[in-house]
């Protein structure tokens, strides 16, 4: 067993997983079948065989179904992810994808991260200060990749994007261009309008399930801002 993972968890549960690993795949699988996604992803860090199996799209895929089943409230895996990186960003820990700060609570639902104000101020840029170039045509693509609007301390208010996705929007765009040999005429800017239409769409589906998430996300706060009153309370009683 990881010890680096295993010291983080109440002693009670390390006991009782430390008898798993040594347990026959079917057996192990069928106990997985009752855990929440949540607990499943916990199950992924604890060894590289678990990790490996419940990682594997080709292995595990109805074992993750059948875990968000049993957690009905919990927002849909989106298209563009797979179920345990979905089920990590929901349940995976309070910290920076980036550099590992804690407590991160609040997920970036439409950039699918976690990010501190320090990654947030490093990583997030106007359109005038993008580390990547457009030219006037190109440009229209930035409203089809997820953009914040809104204000981040010391920018101001505007539109921000994530380094990395104008990034992987630039790479798309220069092997659109590597096709047309360079040539940013009728034909590229006939591609780039067709690109725009299913980025669209697609990015109109991701702004629907964020809606939902960010519904979720409230309730879940509440919940819990519930649930600590009430201990504070029993505590106020003892
Ligand atoms: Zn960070």
């Amino acid at each position: 067993m990881s010890t680096s993972v295993a010291s983080g968890m109440p002693r009670r549960l390390r006991g009782r997983l430390s008898a798993l690993p040594t347990m026959p795949l079917d057996i192990l699988f069928e106990i997985f079948s009752y855990l929440p996604p949540g607990d499943l992803v916990q199950l992924a860090r604890v060894t590289k065989p678990f990790r490996q199996v419940l990682l594997s799209r080709s292995q595990s895929a109805l074992l993750w179904t059948q875990s968000y089943e049993l957690v009905p409230d919990v927002p849909p895996c989106p298209e563009d992810m797979s179920e345990p990186a979905w089920a990590h960003l929901l349940f995976g820990g309070s910290y920076c994808y980036t550099c590992g700060t804690k407590p991160v609570n609040k997920i970036m639902f439409l950039f699918r991260r976690r990010a501190c104000k320090n990654c947030i101020k490093k990583h997030m840029y106007q359109i005038h200060a993008l580390p990547f170039t457009f030219d006037q045509w190109e440009s229209e693509l930035l409203y089809c990749i997820p953009v914040f609007i809104g204000e981040i301390k010391s920018y101001g208010v505007g539109r921000f994007w994530w380094d990395s996705d104008v990034e992987a929007l630039r790479h798309d765009l220069d092997a659109l261009l590597a096709r047309r040999d360079g040539d940013r005429g009728d034909a590229y800017r006939q591609d780039l309008s067709g690109l725009a239409d299913s980025m669209g769409i697609l990015l109109k589906t991701k702004q629907e399930h964020v809606g939902l998430c960010e519904g979720w996300e409230d309730a879940r706060i509440g919940d819990r801002s519930v649930e600590i009153m009430e201990i504070k309370e029993q505590r106020f009683d003892e």
